[in-house]
């Protein structure tokens, strides 16, 4: 029975590729912090609504990093990102100090576009897992430098000061020549550069409830516009960061806003997929944060209670929600680094 199921999956895959020989695009969506209960949270609060239901397959993630039980997102980044687990607090390089070549830097060498978009800052440890390789995720200059050196087609996120105020005196902005660098929404939107930053903020973005702009499900809009233009594939990281901020301060509101608004994004992110056919689609999370759980409230007044058991993060296993070619090797039960790997079996057709 199972050999026939799995023969029947394959020869779907062929199917797939074989239909249509342009590489698909990859979206990997991550929710910094963004459990189950998270999710349960967002949802119930959400006229019990919630994008993810729309997804074709969900599966569990496990995110311990190489030493400590209870990762970061420096280590859990770069576990997704590159494919190896490290140390707490390390972006891009394995315990055994050797660098590695993370999906967006796959992706490119490839010739793929790519675009990172978060609200966090740009040099934040998720986002930075994609381009950075540092000892330190604090090492926000030098991250920055980093970012500077790639190719990235399209970014958005804090963090100005990193790239134009800056101990060494340099003005990388300055130094990235052909990009365009925006500093409005409506200069984004108007904006037909092949290569693009948008720095929001100068340094970390403000909460939702404390008034950050623009909204993530317009600048993902936006961003998906730019990058099909490129007329290339694309891979694109986008990133719900302040899920996790909503939990480290054991604020359900805080937690509930942010994964709001992510999910808005994630409906542009499917609604283009769905369209486009050769789209793959990934949601998940570094890890959950607060230890939170759902202790009361109603579902038809969309009101949570919750109590959280940590100001940390908590190692439970975290959702992965996929949809598109290939994105039925997400199913089951893995390790993190196999996020990695799936992407990598996607784009070489491993
Ligand atoms: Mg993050
Ligand atoms: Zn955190």
């Amino acid at each position: 029975m199972k050999k026939i199921a799995l023969t029947l999956l394959l020869a779907t895959n062929l199917i797939i590729y074989a239909q249509d020989n342009t590489p698909p695009n990859i979206i990997l969506m991550i929710g910094d912090g963004m459990g189950l209960t998270q999710i349960s949270a967002g949802m119930y609060a959400n006229n019990n609504n919630t994008v993810l239901e729309e997804f074709s397959y969900v599966g569990l993630s496990k995110t311990y990093a190489a030493n400590q039980l209870i990762t970061d997102s420096a280590a859990s980044g770069t576990a997704m990102a590159t494919g190896v687990k490290t140390y707490n607090g390390v972006l891009g390089i394995d315990p055994k100090n050797i660098q590695h070549k993370s999906i967006l830097e796959i992706c490119h060498e490839l010739g793929y576009a790519t675009g990172l978009l978060a609200t966090s800052s740009i040099v934040h440890a998720t986002p930075a897992s994609f381009y950075a390789k540092v000892l330190s995720r604090d090492m926000y200059e030098e991250i920055a430098l980093q970012l500077s050196q790639h190719q990235v087609d399209l970014f958005v996120g804090g963090g100005k000061k990193f790239f134009e105020d800056r101990e060494d005196g340099r003005n990388l902005k300055k130094e990235m020549s052909g990009y365009e660098f925006v500093n409005s929404i409506n200069d984004f939107k108007k904006s037909t550069a092949k290569k693009i930053g948008f720095l929001t903020y100068d340094k970390e973005p403000p909460s939702l409830i404390g008034g950050r702009e623009p909204a993530l499900d317009e600048l993902t809009s936006l961003s998906l516009e730019k990058m099909s233009a490129l007329g290339k594939p694309f891979f694109m990281m986008v990133e719900g960061s302040q899920i996790d901020w909503g939990g480290h301060d054991n604020d359900a509101s805080y937690v509930i806003s942010e994964f709001k608004e992510f999910d808005a994004a994630i409906r542009k992110v499917l609604e283009f997929a769905k369209a486009d056919g050769n789209t793959l689609v990934i949601v998940t999370a570094d890890h959950e944060t607060g230890g939170m759980a759902i202790s009361g409230g109603t579902i038809e007044k969309g009101r949570i209670k919750a109590k959280f058991t940590t100001g940390g993060h908590s190692a439970a296993m975290v959702p992965v929600f996929s949809y598109g070619p290939n994105s039925n090797v997400f199913s089951g039960i893995y390790e993190n680094t196999a996020i990695f790997n799936k992407m990598q079996a996607t784009v070489t057709r491993k």
